[in-house]
C-alpha cells in the first residue's frame, strides 16, 4: 500500500498470524518476537496535542497510513480505544489522504467516526483476506476474525459510502497463490462491495521464519523443502514464483474490473484551497494512490 506516514497505534499483536513480519518490532525492546509479541502488547497515547503537532509536518497530499505494521483493530482496541481516538482526532481535520490496513471486523464500531473522517479527507478501508478457506485461516491467523465475518465487514464499510478494498497479503507460495484461489478471493471481494484488490508477496524476515518454518513442519511438512528453497538466503520472494503471483493478481484484478490499488477521489468537503506540497489539483482527475 502507497504510504508517506504511519500510525501504529499498538506494538505486539494478539492475533498473531504465523507470517507477521512485525514482530521484529519486540526485538527493539528487547522482548521475545514470539510468543512475547502476542502477549505483550503496548498502546501508544497518541490522539491529543502530540498528533496535532505531527500533523503540522504533513504537507495534504500525503498518505497517511494507519495499520502498516500491527492490526490497529486487534483485540487490544476493544479496551483501550486507541484507533478510535485517532480517528476521532482525524474527523476535525479537512484535506487528509488517510488509510486503515486491519484483518478484524471491529472496524464496523467505528463506522460513524469513519464517515466523518471521510466527509472531508479522502478515506480508504483495506481489509486483509489472506484465504477464503477458514480451516486454513484458523492455522495462519489462529485470533482473527474468520474470513466470512471479513467479507461482511468489506461489504457493511462500502454500504456506509467509504471506499473499500481487499488485500490478500501475503500471498503465500503454494498455499495461497494460485489463480484459482486469488480468482475466488476477488470474485468475493466485488460482490462485497469492493473496489480495489491487492496482493503483496509473502516475505519473511528472521523472526517471521522462526514461526512460520515450524508452522509448515507441523501443518504442511510437504511445503517445508520448497520455501527452505524459495527463501534461502532472502527475506523476499524473487524470481519466476514471485512474477507469476504478481501476474496472477493483475490478471484477477482485470477480469472482475477492480483497480490494483486505491482510487483516489474527492471528498464533499475537501478544502478548495490547495497548499503547498499538495499532489494533484482540485478539479483535476482523481489521482491513483
Ligand atoms: S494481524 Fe497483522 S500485526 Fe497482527 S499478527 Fe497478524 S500480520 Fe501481525
Amino acid at each position: 500500500m502507497p504510504f508517506a506516514w504511519t500510525i501504529n497505534p499498538y506494538r505486539g499483536c494478539e492475533i498473531g498470524c504465523v507470517y507477521c513480519f512485525a514482530r521484529y518490532t519486540h526485538e527493539f525492546l528487547e522482548l521475545d518476537p514470539v510468543r512475547g509479541f502476542e502477549e505483550r502488547i503496548y498502546g501508544k497515547q497518541i490522539a491529543g496535542a502530540g498528533l496535532r503537532e505531527e500533523l503540522r509536518k504533513v504537507a495534504r497530499g500525503e498518505v497517511i497510513a494507519i495499520g502498516t505494521a500491527t492490526d490497529p483493530y486487534q483485540p487490544a482496541e476493544r479496551r483501550f480505544g486507541l484507533t478510535r481516538s485517532i480517528l476521532e482526532a482525524f474527523a476535525k481535520e479537512r484535506g487528509r489522504r488517510l488509510s486503515i490496513t486491519t484483518k478484524s471486523d471491529l472496524i464496523l464500531r467505528d463506522i460513524d467516526v469513519l464517515r466523518e473522517v471521510a466527509r472531508a479527507n479522502m478515506f480508504h478501508a483495506n481489509v486483509t483476506i489472506t484465504t477464503l478457506d477458514e480451516a486454513l485461516a484458523r492455522r495462519l491467523e489462529p485470533r482473527a476474525p474468520r474470513p466470512a465475518l471479513r467479507l461482511e465487514a468489506v461489504r457493511r464499510i462500502a454500504e456506509a459510502g467509504l471506499a473499500a478494498g481487499v488485500f490478500a497479503n501475503p500471498v503465500m507460495p503454494l498455499l495461497t497463490d494460485s489463480e484459482d484461489q486469488l480468482d475466488a478471493l476477488a470474485a468475493a471481494a466485488v460482490r462485497a462491495g469492493a473496489s480495489f484488490f491487492g496482493g503483496g508477496l509473502l516475505f519473511l524476515k528472521p523472526c517471521a521464519r522462526a514461526v512460520f518454518f515450524p508452522f509448515l513442519e507441523t501443518h504442511f511438512p510437504d511445503l517445508l523443502p520448497q520455501y527452505r528453497a524459495l527463501f534461502r538466503d532472502r527475506a523476499f520472494l524473487r524470481g519466476e514464483h514471485a512474477q507469476r503471483a504478481k501476474d496472477r493478481v493483475a490478471r484477477v484484478c482485470a477480469r472482475h474490473g477492480l483497480a490494483d490499488a486505491p482510487v483516489g477521489y474527492i471528498p464533499e468537503l475537501w478544502p478548495s484551497e490547495p497548499r503547498q506540497g499538495e499532489l494533484f489539483e482540485i478539479g483535476a482527475p482523481p489521482p491513483r494512490l
